[in-house]
């Protein structure tokens, strides 16, 4: 079971709508796959390079897993742990692409143990309500996107926002006008905001009896003491997603008593491994989880899937990104019926690939 060869394939995949937020606006990803070969059985992992967020580009991505593949050579996989602390240990950041290789070996310890890896992590294999993301537009835009999303059977939304508090106010209003009172909305600032004008938005909204389930990343993602301002002047639940990356952030930022919860992505902490770390931190806590993902294709959805599926602090869920991607770079993995991810029963991820 030594690790013989890391290998990666660069798959572009082109989505059916661009996704635009606060900080960015894409019209395709670009899957850096993964393969780990052992004798007998091969995992697949997915890195995607988000530059403004995690500071990779491709190239980074791909330079650092060669390292880790030098690092990993020869190593036998039923060592689990003394791998993953090898993967962590060998190179300083580089988290998406520690995240690609982390779920690769997920992949293949699943597939020796076969078992699907919900259930090698403890879980039961339950399914998954997803939001649909909503991306920053004009108000007409968003009100029309958040139609069509409830029309397509999805009952909570997530809103991209983070510009002009009284222009975003409009927009939320326009779409909570747009959807009715029954539908879940949660707001994602992408750090748009200074502490002040996140306040001067929640204030508003709660003068105009506008619900909403919670608000993340209001500001940027090293002001923590903003993330506390923010906490301390609304009763809507603020979740850091940029503001934690590690465990240690998540410590950190739990300690200042600044977040209500935390949005877990494999892509920021280098895969499972972390994950783990960072759901049962929060859970010791007594804070808030939910999982999202980047941008990206339904590999790395597919990895944070099992993940949530196996850990019950885990109850949010934002893992609607498979559904704006054109076609699949590989086959299997989770599948969805509008909002509903069910798992594949597969060992390891699930995907149909050779091994
Ligand atoms: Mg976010």
């Amino acid at each position: 079971m030594k690790i013989k060869n890391i290998r990666t394939q660069t798959i572009l995949t082109p989505l059916k709508k661009k996704f635009k937020t606060a900080l960015r606006s894409v019209d395709k990803i670009e899957n850096i796959c993964v393969f780990i070969e052992t004798k007998g059985f091969t995992g697949i992992g997915c890195a995607v390079p988000t530059a403004v967020i995690t500071g990779e580009t491709a190239m980074s991505i791909k330079g650092a897993i060669q390292h880790i593949h030098e690092a990993l050579s020869g190593l036998d996989i039923r060592d689990f742990e003394i791998v993953m602390q090898t993967l962590h240990a060998c190179m300083k950041g580089n988290h998406s692409a520690k995240a690609a290789v982390d779920m690769a070996l997920y992949d293949i310890i699943g597939k020796f143990y076969k078992t699907p890896l919900y259930r090698f992590l403890g879980g039961d294999g339950k399914c998954l309500e997803t939001d649909m993301t909503v991306s920053i537009g004009t108000l007409e835009e968003m009100a029309l996107d958040a139609r069509e999303a409830v029309k397509n059977g999805f009952s909570i939304l997530k809103l991209k926002l983070g510009r002009e508090p009284g222009l975003d106010v409009n927009c939320l209003k326009a779409v909570r006008q747009a959807v009715g009172p029954e539908i879940r909305l949660r707001i994602d600032a992408n750090q748009g905001w200074s502490p002040k004008q996140a306040v001067s938005f929640m204030d508003k909204i709660a003068r105009e009896n506008i619900c909403i389930d919670l608000l993340e990343q209001p500001v940027h993602a090293r002001d923590y003491k903003g993330m506390k301002f923010v906490r301390n002047n609304t009763d809507v639940p603020v979740y850091a997603d940029e503001s934690v990356f590690s465990p240690q952030d998540a410590m950190e930022i739990i300690n200042m008593d600044a977040i209500d919860g935390i949005n877990i992505k494999l892509m920021k902490c280098g895969g499972i491994y972390n994950a783990l770390k960072i759901a049962a931190i929060t859970e010791s806590a007594g804070v808030g989880c939910m999982i999202g993902s980047m941008m990206e294709s339904h590999i790395g959805v597919t990895a944070a899937a099992h993940l949530a599926a196996a850990k019950k602090v885990i109850t949010g869920y934002d893992l609607d990104a498979p559904l704006f991607v054109k076609k699949a770079p590989a086959q299997g993995g989770i599948t969805y019926n509008a909002s509903i991810i069910t798992l594949p029963d597969l060992p390891g991820l699930g995907h149909n690939i050779n091994g």
